[in-house]
């Protein structure tokens, strides 16, 4: 039977009764053959006619080729494009995001200093790991678009755990229930606890999904170890013998139907409605796990749930307990003249606000060309420069080339929110060694402001200083 994609061919219109009625060849038709066992194979079809001694046709030949290979690769390309559009998208998003959470950050400090009852400084302690946890997302989005490239460090596995079932709590509704089993003595897991953090954050989100009316979900942790004739070698060609700290989400929900399961690790495969599944949760998870030297597997049952354990490969010394970080330093100015450069206007009024609150002067400027002719009617007094990169009428790198046009020792701080291969090389060629990522909090700021500064000497110092809180 003939099918050209979808369609079932009339019997008049098939290429061979064509090639029967006037003799020509038909070439190059697609055509999709079905098999016995009704899976269809795309192929491409040349048929041409036989003919008697007398130039009559009396029958056509046909010469097959079967394009199921040609055709996965064009969706693979068609995935690669896809996925290249949403890293740009991604950059965009992740831009416009920093320039959101950085104010946050910085007044965040500033509150601190103010803000001295226990109950409102725990809230802060709670807005700023959130802050963080966001621009860690959005490095984390560019490090996607790019390929998955995380820090490592040890993770503490009860705290992630926790943290996932505290967000689980506040946001989903409550007729879920959330249990959660973390037993002490977990092997050491060594990782970037925010991408984890996220594949967590998508296991529970399609096990919430799953259970529209109810259900429990269960997050647990525990110590595995995988020898080499185990059953989950030969069913996962990522996973290796060896030791591992797995990660279970299990949901009581609707269950993945088989065919829908071979499916789920697929990029923007979702059988969600248009506007709620991405159909990138489960594929970003993956690529995650995989470059945590892990993998995934999932076992489901329909009508009775899903479970998805996530294999981290681990080494059996245990978890060591959490440091706790010191409070970071402030280091304060001295009465410096600095020229802050953003043409956001809420990360220019900020930076100036904390910059001035420890002791510097601020000229601000709200892009390179406006930069530039302030240094030059001001260039004695200036000791640093701090300039964003992407910026209208002039950007980041071009200004910093006239400005050291006129002061070859100016000590520059480059502020970049892109990834930082975007203005890479412009930067090393301009000599700039301080590179601060946006967003960046009032402690990260000042530190690298001292460091410019002692590394050049300063210029245009006040003498009454400005005592920090
Ligand atoms: P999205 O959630 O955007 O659809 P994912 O990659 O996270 O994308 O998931 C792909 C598909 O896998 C979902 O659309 C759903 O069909 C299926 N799926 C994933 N997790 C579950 C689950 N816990 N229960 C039922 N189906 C699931």
């Amino acid at each position: 039977m003939w099918r050209t994609d979808d369609t079932l061919l009339p019997p008049a219109e098939s290429p061979i009764v064509e090639v029967l009625r006037t003799g020509q060849p038909a070439l190059d038709v697609e055509v999709a053959i079905e098999r016995p066992d009704g899976s269809r194979v795309p192929a491409l079809v040349n048929f041409a006619a036989l003919k008697n001694g007398a130039g009559e046709t009396t029958g056509a030949i046909a010469s097959f080729v079967d394009l199921t290979e040609r055709k996965k690769l064009e969706q693979q390309s068609l995935r690669a494009q896809r996925m290249e559009s949403i890293g740009t998208l991604a950059g965009g998003i992740a831009h416009d995001l920093n320039n959101s959470l950085g104010p946050i950050m910085m007044s965040l400090d500033l509150l601190r200093m103010k803000i001295t009852d226990p109950g409102s400084r725990e809230l802060l302690t709670v807005m700023d790991t959130s802050a963080h946890r966001g621009a860690d997302m959005v490095r984390q989005i560019l490090s996607f678009a790019r390929g998955v490239d995380g820090k490592r460090a040890v993770v503490e596995v009860p705290r992630l755990v926790g943290e996932i079932e505290n967000l689980v709590f506040e946001t989903f509704l409550r007729h879920i229930e959330i249990r959660t089993s973390v037993p002490p003595g977990l092997w050491t897991v060594m990782g970037d606890s925010t991408q984890l953090h996220q594949v967590l954050l998508n296991l529970c989100l399609n096990a919430r999904d799953a259970m529209p009316n109810g259900g429990v979900l269960t997050i647990s942790a525990e110590n595995r170890e995988i020898t080499p004739n185990d059953e989950r070698l030969q069913q996962n060609p990522c996973a290796q013998p060896g030791r591992y700290c797995m990660l279970e989400v299990k949901d009581s929900g609707t269950g993945i139907p088989p065919e829908v399961l071979e499916n789920i690790f697929d990029p923007f495969f979702t059988t969600k409605d248009f506007g709620k599944g991405s159909g990138l949760g489960l594929s970003t998870s993956l690529a995650i796990i995989k470059s945590h030297d892990g993998f995934i597997r999932a076992e489901s049952e329909v009508g009775k749930g899903t479970a998805f354990q996530v294999f981290l490969s681990a080494q059996a010394e245990t978890t060591p307990p959490a440091e706790i970080t010191p409070e970071p330093e402030r280091p304060p100015g001295n009465g410096e003249l600095l020229l802050v450069v953003d043409d956001e206007d809420p990360m220019r009024r900020m930076t100036k606000q904390i910059l001035e609150v420890f002791g510097y002067r601020v000229i601000l400027a709200c892009n390179g060309a406006e930069a530039v002719a302030i240094y030059a009617q001001r260039a004695g007094e200036i000791a640093a420069v701090i300039t964003d990169m992407s910026m209208p009428v002039m950007e980041g790198p071009e200004a910093i080339r006239i400005l050291q046009g006129m002061d070859a020792k100016l000590p520059i701080i480059a502020v970049s929110g892109l990834a930082s291969t975007t203005y890479a090389t412009q930067l090393a060629d301009l000599g700039v060694k301080h590179i601060l990522p946006k967003p960046y909090t009032a402690a990260e700021l000042l530190k690298m402001l001292k460091e410019v500064l002692a590394g050049t000497g300063t210029a245009g110092q006040k003498p009454a200083p400005v005592s920090p809180p």
